[in-house]
């Protein structure tokens, strides 16, 4: 893993709490986009050397509107930044790590995503993130 990338951030409604990270803590919004395969919208905040993914359901099948329902509001998972997607899920598996996706998927911003099973990851919610190269 090359760094921690991001935290995801489950809220209601990024319109409710995006001044609190823009005006409260003085934070950059860098983007706002659809995430149509999670049924979400997201927000990236520009919180210096890690970024904070704000995640909204928009409809109540997506699985951040079933964490809100269980936990409510709060950190959704931790995001590593990787290289090779692949040969890290691979990897991972080798080393007998659950994962929920197997193979990557598109996430946010263009990068390829996968999730390691919370069971493996001891509660936490770990994704692999690699960017797309421009
Ligand atoms: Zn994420």
């Amino acid at each position: 893993m090359n760094k921690v990338d991001h935290i995801g951030v489950a809220v209601h409604s990024i319109d409710e709490v995006l001044s609190f990270y823009t005006e409260t803590l003085s934070f950059e919004c860098l983007h706002i986009e659809e995430v149509p395969s999670e049924n979400i919208r997201v927000a990236f905040i520009d919180a210096g050397n890690v970024k904070i993914e704000l995640l909204e359901p928009l409809h109540e099948s997506s699985t951040v509107a079933k964490f809100i329902e269980k936990r409510g509001q709060g950190i959704h998972h931790v995001a590593f930044g990787v290289n090779d997607i692949e040969a890290r899920i691979n990897e991972l598996k080798h080393k007998g790590v659950r994962m929920i996706q197997d193979n990557p998927k598109p996430g946010a911003g263009g990068a390829q995503v996968a999730f390691l099973h919370p069971k493996s990851g001891h509660g936490v919610l770990y994704e692999l993130c690699e960017k797309k190269k421009d």
